[in-house]
């Protein structure tokens, strides 16, 4: 195991005396933390919340106002207005990288904030952002914040379906978007699917468009503007707007791996206080660190991890706009090397990925300047875990498995790299002002002690919870507040170990029952790749004669192996050894891919699908990264 860092903020005992704190008096403890931010009406209230099912709220420093873009930026720039903000790594590696400091910062943001305001966006309006993974996207997003606009981000990934769909439920007045976007050696032309999307607009959307590829573009007079045509006109002096802490800051989509995306909506105080402090405790951030998050902004975890938390903490943030695997699978580790990157958080996907590759791309390059890594997004099975931490950390470096989600805005549950013994695989501790139950599935009793294993709720609300769901506030509650009343039920699955530890066991709907035997499916996964040929497993249930659910196991091979009946054998052999012999996989079919949101999250609910053989009921598909995936696995379905 890697050592915890010796000169933390936090270590064991200031852990468990602020996490007691927390749990005692919210009030208190968070009255004192959210003064980490600026506030222009310091707040009075701090804490006015019910999960009582009748009555659903969230108010976190009701009375407090302020501004993102000027926590984030301006009251930086008397101490380090040269130092570097943004790290800019582009998609070619010979382009170079830029270096934009918070006094450029400043400027950039605050024209854009005026060219907004010059295309007539108000206070209140919402502006969707579709742009690829360059500064222009945390200018615009901090341009928004500065004059009060409420943005909702679209993953430059999604079609042309999804964007409009999301421009039309958020009620977007203008589309920022770019003309196209380079990444991994290929260009999306964004301009070309935003045309698209605003073919069938029922509403009046603008289109603000980025320079970035130089490519021609379709344009429509009138609707469409060029970013640099409205910039060289307007000033740079831009003051922020006093918000209040309660105003909406953003609206995100969920990736859907469950079902129809749902439009999260984030405030400014809570959000940015939750954030700013996770991003400093849970990856122990210190002034002059490098952080990368290898994220897109399109996701939550680029907008509280790229953005909004190391911005307001005064920090340097790398974006990076390529993917893994381009030029080679050396990337990643290539750009560490160079800007000498100190904390380095990623997906379990992206491991994966990077593992069947092979060690000889991490080999090449100096990794001294790691000091800590992390991982989310989903189960990091065992297996992938060790190779991040023998060929990336070095073995020195502890890795954060940080549990949360769209809708908390900021980690839940990680191990903090100077208090906590690492258990691979495993989020351990709540973070601060964080109450963790697990409750018994159908009685929804709460279970006590140790050992236990049940569904994940919060008992009690935290600064960074999401408010409602754009425009239908009884989705929210319905979706998070009715299965179990009184508690924020996460949809996940959890074991609490011998130690009081917290394990995520995957989606409640990934639990199947083999023959009366409740199992979470990312267990059986994990096995399967901890066998040497396996790249990647996703399993689900079917409908089973005997047992009421089969094991159907989808299957990836290393880049080098070869399918065959007798593999098949040896790797039932080897899940019958690891877990048991109910866990024994039914039926294992080889999948040269998996059906993935654009997130990198496998979609278990379509395999569930193909294995039960219903393929009219995929739903919705909008979201998967490569649809011909599907119909890959459907045509290859194993007879069952
Ligand atoms: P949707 O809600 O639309 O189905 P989603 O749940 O994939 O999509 P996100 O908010 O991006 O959308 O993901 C949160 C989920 O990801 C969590 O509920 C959990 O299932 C999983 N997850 C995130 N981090 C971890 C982690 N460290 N360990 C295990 N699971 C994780
Ligand atoms: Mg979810």
């Amino acid at each position: 195991m890697p050592p915890l860092l010796n000169d933390a903020h936090i270590d064991a005992a200031k852990y468990d005396e602020m996490y007691a704190a927390s749990m005692a008096d919210p009030d208190a403890f968070w009255g004192e933390h959210g003064k980490r931010l600026d506030w222009i009406k310091p707040y009075t209230k701090v804490k006015n919340t019910s999960f009582a099912h009748d009555d659903v709220h969230v108010k976190w420093f009701e009375d407090g106002t302020l501004n993102v873009s000027a926590n984030c930026i301006d009251r930086h720039l008397a101490k380090r207005g040269d130092q570097t903000a943004i790290l800019f790594e582009p998609d070619e590696p010979g382009d170079g990288a830029q270096h934009i400091t918070y006094n450029e910062l400043h400027e950039k943001v605050s024209r854009f904030a005026n060219v907004l305001k010059e295309l007539g966006v108000k206070r209140g309006d919402r502006v969707v952002l579709y742009l690829p993974m360059i500064p222009e996207a945390a200018y615009a997003m901090l341009a928004c914040t500065r004059i009060g606009a409420v943005h909702s981000i679209v993953f430059a990934g999604f079609s042309a379906d999804a964007l409009s769909a999301r421009i039309n439920g958020s009620g977007a007045k203008l589309v920022i978007t770019a003309d196209g976007a380079p990444r991994g050696g290929r260009v999306t032309e964004l301009k070309d699917n935003v045309n698209k999307a605003l073919l069938h607009n029922v509403i009046d959307t603008k289109c603000l468009v980025v320079k970035r590829t130089g490519d021609q573009v379709a344009w429509v007079g009138g609707r469409d503007i060029w970013y640099d045509d409205v910039a060289s006109r307007v000033s740079a002096d831009c003051p922020p707007e006093e918000m209040n802490a309660e105003d909406p800051l953003f609206i995100l989509y969920t990736s859907g791996s469950t079902g129809q995306p749902k439009g999260v909506v984030h405030t400014t105080g809570g959000y940015l206080v939750y954030a700013s402090m996770t991003h400093e405790y849970t990856f122990d951030y210190k002034e002059g660190d490098v952080f990368w998050c290898t994220a897109d902004v399109g996701w939550v975890t680029g907008h509280s991890y790229i953005v909004y938390g190391p911005l307001a903490n005064g920090g340097t943030t790398l974006m990076f706009e390529g993917v893994p695997t381009y030029p080679d699978a050396g990337r990643f580790w290539e750009v560490c090397e160079k800007h000498k990157v100190n904390q380095f958080y990623t997906a379990p996907t992206a491991i994966r990925a990077l593992m069947g590759k092979g060690t000889s791309f991490v080999e090449k390059y100096d990794l001294s300047s790691l000091k800590l890594l992390g991982t989310v997004g989903e189960n990091i099975n065992p297996e992938a875990w060790n190779w991040y931490n023998e060929n990336v950390g070095k073995g020195k470096c502890p890795i954060v498995d940080t549990w949360w989600q769209t809708e908390t805005g900021g980690h839940m549950m990680t191990p903090l790299p100077g208090a906590h013994a690492l258990k691979p695989g495993s989020a351990q501790k709540p973070f601060f002002g964080v109450k963790p139950l697990v409750l018994e599935p159908t009685s929804g009793e709460v279970i006590e002690g140790n050992d236990v294993e049940g569904v994940l709720v919060i008992a009690d609300s935290w600064p960074g919870q999401m408010r409602t769901v754009w425009g239908d506030h009884d989705r929210f509650v319905a979706t998070y507040f009715s299965d179990y009343k009184g508690y924020y039920f996460s949809g996940d699955g959890c074991k609490r170990d011998a130690d009081g530890e917290y394990w995520i066991t995957g989606r409640v709907d990934d639990v199947i029952n083999v023959s009366g035997h409740r199992m979470g499916t990312p267990e059986i996964e994990s096995a399967l790749v901890a066998h040497e040929t396996v790249s990647e497993a996703a399993v689900v249930g079917y409908p089973h004669p005997v047992k009421g659910q089969g094991i159907y196991c989808y299957v990836t091979l290393m880049n080098d192996e070869t399918p065959s009946d007798e593999l098949k054998a040896k790797l039932q052999a080897w899940v019958r050894q690891e877990i048991g012999p109910i866990a024994k996989p039914d039926v294992i079919q080889w999948a040269p891919g998996l059906p993935k949101t654009r997130s990198g999250k496998i979609m278990r609910r379509i395999l569930r699908k193909i294995a039960e053989n219903d393929y009219g009921a995929l739903g919705d598909t909008s979201t998967l990264a490569d649809p011909s995936v599907v119909d890959d696995l459907i045509a290859n379905r194993a007879d069952v």
